[in-house]
C-alpha cells in the first residue's frame, strides 16, 4: 500500500492583510478587553453604590462604570471621570449623553 501526503489545508493569508483597529473617530480611546474589565471591577469595589440613586436619597448597588463626560465629547479614560451608576441609571445617562453627542455633531 502506497502512503500519499496530503496537501496543506492551510494557506498564508494575503500579504498586505492587516488587521487594523478602528480609531475612534472623536474623543479619547477607550481602553478594552480584559484591562477594561479588571478596570471596571476595580472601581465597583471602591464604589459600590449608585451615585445618581444615592442623590435621590436611596442606595442601589452599582453595577456598571459611567464616563461623567462622555469620551466622545473628549472626557478622558481616568477615574476622576467615572462614576458608578446602576443599570437604570446608567441607562438614562448614556440616553442623555447620546443626545448631546448627536446634538453637537449637527452642530
Ligand atoms: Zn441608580
Amino acid at each position: 500500500m502506497k502512503l500519499t501526503t496530503l496537501k496543506p489545508s492551510l494557506r498564508p493569508a494575503p500579504s498586505g492583510l492587516r488587521l487594523a483597529a478602528a480609531p475612534d473617530p472623536i474623543g479619547t480611546e477607550r481602553m478594552r478587553g480584559r484591562r477594561a474589565v479588571e478596570a471596571r471591577a476595580r472601581y465597583l469595589r471602591l464604589h459600590p453604590l449608585c451615585v445618581a440613586c444615592g442623590s435621590a436619597g436611596a442606595v442601589t448597588v452599582a453595577t456598571e462604570v459611567d464616563h461623567v463626560v462622555p469620551l466622545a465629547l473628549g472626557g478622558s479614560d481616568t477615574d476622576a471621570n467615572k462614576q458608578a451608576l446602576c443599570g437604570e441609571c446608567h441607562r438614562g445617562k448614556t440616553k442623555r449623553d447620546l443626545a448631546e453627542i448627536a446634538a453637537q455633531r449637527g452642530a
